[in-house]
């Protein structure tokens, strides 16, 4: 018989899938609401112009070489990643008390991190993390699969669509000493529900308190507000905590520099010392060597020079506020019509909200109808991605929500 005849079909991913039911819709006025990319007010990929730069700069550059990279990747590429994150000149750094790796974008970085704390988290401890309900869908697999046991802390609350702050620290503050704890450090996929910066201090009072170990997912720095310091808030407000702090950081160039094909991210560990960061960098190139040897290095490279170079440097501040201001722009358009059509509820929401999404709090029958009916294609949560809007689409999605809520 044959090796996999027995092998079984898989489900689709429920967020990539919606790109498939998205390209099999002939219907002309099909959106797609599904996909975690940015669209200009055109509907059509963004690259930017600081990233087309610097792919020109070193495609003319003599001393450019295709060579491996190190098993940690592009220094420089690192270097300028944590600055990025924790702010130039941060104590952990001036110290060299953080380690960092290169990563295969968010979720890479994600993954190395999980593999790097189920392997070394002190012995005897317990190998949990708590991820927000809901949370971004692959968090629970990732760390599932790295051998982690995941639970969940209230994040979402249904009736205000805000912050559930009350239910959120109940749950942080029953975890287990030494237990790691997911927080998205800006523009929270799915909900676009961020804590207050003085929530964000109650929650590390409780970090602190409960000896909790915080692991930043920033997917989305620079992305969610246009302003790259004001998206880094709470995760330097975690690292610059009397302490000194440990902490663990996972970091995407996917959205903030549009490199999401290229696999640009990082991921550092705080430590308390440069020499546990010396080791601790020893033992991340360990989990990275037999899983895929070293990262790939076009999308470093990029990312490396747009922040090095003063002028692209500026020039990616200018189109990131430029894409962050389209989507407030879109979210503006959306409630705007959404009011125009009287419907029941309070849909502020779409306006408080924050980042690429919006959660609508549709019911999975209305996101069906949503597709069917009207060849919007989105997540059966009620996620919608505000960067595939435009001011040409938002009526048509105002008048199929108008439909469905009826
Ligand atoms: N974390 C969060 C919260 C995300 O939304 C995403 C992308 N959708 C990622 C991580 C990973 O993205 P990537 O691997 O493309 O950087």
């Amino acid at each position: 018989g044959s090796t996999w005849e027995h092998v079984q079909q898989a489900p689709p991913d429920p967020i990539i899938g919606v790109n498939d039911s998205y390209r099999a819709d002939t219907d002309p006025r099909k959106l797609n609401l599904g996909v975690g990319a940015y669209r200009t007010e055109e509907g059509k990929p963004y690259v930017l112009r600081a990233v087309r730069e610097a792919e020109a700069a070193l495609a003319a550059d003599p001393a450019a070489n295709k060579e491996y990279l190190p098993i940690a990747g592009l220094p420089e590429f690192n270097r300028l990643s944590r600055e990025l994150a924790l702010g130039p000149g941060h104590a952990a750094i001036r110290d060299g008390r953080v380690a960092t790796v290169q990563a295969l974008s968010g979720t890479g970085a994600l993954r190395v991190g999980a593999e790097f704390l189920a392997q070394h988290l002190p012995p005897g401890q317990p190998r949990v993390v708590y991820v927000p309900n809901p949370t971004w869908g692959n968090h629970k697999t990732i760390f599932g699969k790295a051998g982690m046991q995941v639970r969940e802390y209230r994040y979402f609350d249904a009736k205000t669509r805000g912050l559930d702050f009350a239910g959120m620290c109940a749950d942080i503050g029953a975890a287990p000493p030494g237990a790691v704890l997911l927080l998205h450090a800006c523009a929270h996929n799915p909900t676009g529900v961020d804590p207050s910066p003085d929530q964000w201090r109650q929650l590390l009072a409780l970090t602190q308190e409960k000896r909790l170990l915080p692991f930043f997912d920033s997917a989305y720095q620079g992305f969610a507000s246009g302003d790259l310091d004001a998206d880094a808030a709470s995760v330097r407000l975690f690292a610059s905590a009397p302490g000194p702090q440990e902490m663990v950081l996972a970091q995407s160039f996917a959205k903030n520099m549009g490199l999401y094909g290229e696999r640009a991210g990082a991921l550092s560990v705080v430590c308390r010392s440069k020499d546990v960061a010396g080791r601790v960098e020893s033992q991340l190139k360990l989990v990275i060597r037999p899983m895929y040897s070293n990262p790939p290095m076009h999308g470093a490279a990029i990312a490396a020079r747009v922040m090095a170079d003063p002028r692209l440097n500026a020039l990616w501040k200018e189109e990131l506020a430029g894409m962050a201001n389209r989507i407030k722009a879109m979210r503006q358009a959306l409630y705007g019509q959404l009011v125009a059509r009287q419907l029941p509820g309070d849909w502020s929401f779409v306006l408080k909200q924050i980042g690429m999404f919006s959660y609508t709090g549709l019911s999975k029958a209305q996101c069906e109808a949503l597709t069917r009916k009207w060849h919007i294609h989105l997540t059966m949560d009620g996620r919608i991605s505000m960067a595939g809007l435009s001011a040409a689409s938002c009526p048509y999605l105002a008048e199929a929500i108008a439909d469905v809520v009826a």
